[in-house]
């Protein structure tokens, strides 16, 4: 159930109703929109019955929610989510870029990267401390130590850091260092993890399962939030499909399905999308021209030498490029009416 209040309900009408949620036994989540608030419900067990909101101060109505998920959905905030890294904005009218090398290696490849990255005028940096690879015998991510360098990385160049949480056991850790926690794709349903990732309020970048449905992704998302952190970045960043001539199949037809269906905003990683550089800089484009929020794409300063992901990381000249593209486009893009567009 959500209860929708009046536009003229006061902060008192809204604590009322958060007030009787509790009472009943169930966990409120007041979401304020620009034109009125509404307030989820979640931890009932079946219906909820209308008649306690029907009399309080300030409610306009309470609507029974058909679909699986309630709290990421736009008929619970119609609005789109900002969240806000410091003062990097995702989702409001920037388009945001993350950018950085797959994998932490050494502190001076990461500051050589960080200091590229931070040239263009880019404020987010990514790099992995703990990476999820395939065989257990690749290179896993420096852990404790990337972090550090990370750390190094904030403090020189301003970068904010956003970095993989991998496991429940080292989440403390990387939430002490990491200003947006990346959820990684063979994690996306790992519920433990979203549910502890959900009791932080740090931003948190949430990639789409190498097979995940439209419903599948949003659910994922939905566990973090019915923990209370509604700071959540969608990234969709290709599924496995036939087609061979690509790493994946980046699906930028999931940006305006989430958009549609959701607040929250929506980037592309056409890195790992399509796993080779030559292909980035076109997908990143689409991505932009599509109306994602932003991008996440890796760079090195010596791909043929990284340490993984070298065949799909950009050169710096081709980030360069990369930036002035997909800004000039985005410019495009706003100017037209993009809730006509989604919604
Ligand atoms: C990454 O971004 O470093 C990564 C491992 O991506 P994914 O989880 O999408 O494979
Ligand atoms: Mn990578």
């Amino acid at each position: 159930m959500l209860i929708v209040m009046k536009q003229e309900a006061t902060e008192n009408d809204v604590a009322r109703v958060c007030e009787v949620i509790t009472e009943l036994g169930f966990v409120p989540h007041p979401m304020p929109g620009e034109s009125r608030t509404a307030i989820g419900i979640t931890g009932n067990p079946g219906a909820i019955d209308p008649t306690h909101f029907a009399d309080l101060p300030g409610v306009a109505e309470a609507i029974r929610v058909t679909k699986p998920y309630k709290l990421v959905s736009r008929d619970l905030k119609h609005d789109d989510t900002i969240v806000r890294v410091g003062d990097v904005e995702i989702g409001g009218d920037e388009f945001a870029i993350i950018a950085g090398p797959c994998a932490v290696e050494t502190p001076e490849q990461t500051m050589e990267i960080a200091e590229i990255v931070a040239a263009t005028g880019v404020k987010l940096f990514r790099g992995g401390a703990f990476k999820p690879r395939t065989s257990p015998y690749s290179f896993q991510g420096h852990g404790k130590r990337g972090l550090e360098i990370l750390a190094d990385v904030r403090a020189a160049t301003g970068l904010k850091i956003v970095t993989e949480v991998l496991d429940t056991e080292t989440a403390d850790l990387v939430e002490e260092y990491a200003d947006v926690l990346q959820i990684g794709a063979r994690n996306m349903q790992n519920f433990s993890l979203l549910r502890r990732i959900g009791q932080t309020r740090k931003p948190v970048m949430l990639k789409r399962g190498m097979s995940a449905t439209l419903e599948e992704f949003l659910l994922a998302a939905e566990y973090i939030m019915a923990e209370g952190n509604y700071n959540v970045i969608m990234c969709e960043r290709g599924v496995r499909t036939f087609a061979d001539h690509t790493r994946n199949t980046l699906d930028l037809s999931i940006v305006p399905a989430v958009q549609h269906r959701s607040h929250l905003p929506i980037i592309v990683d056409p890195s790992h999308g399509t796993g080779k550089r030559h292909k980035v800089i076109p997908m990143a484009r689409a991505a932009a021209a599509a109306g994602a929020d932003g991008i996440m794409v890796e760079v090195h300063n010596h791909p043929e030498k990284a340490w993984s992901d070298g065949p799909q990381a950009l050169l710096p000249e081709m980030f360069k490029q990369l930036v002035a593209d997909v800004q000039a486009i985005h410019k495009v893009v706003a100017a037209a009416s993009r809730p006509l567009a989604i919604l």
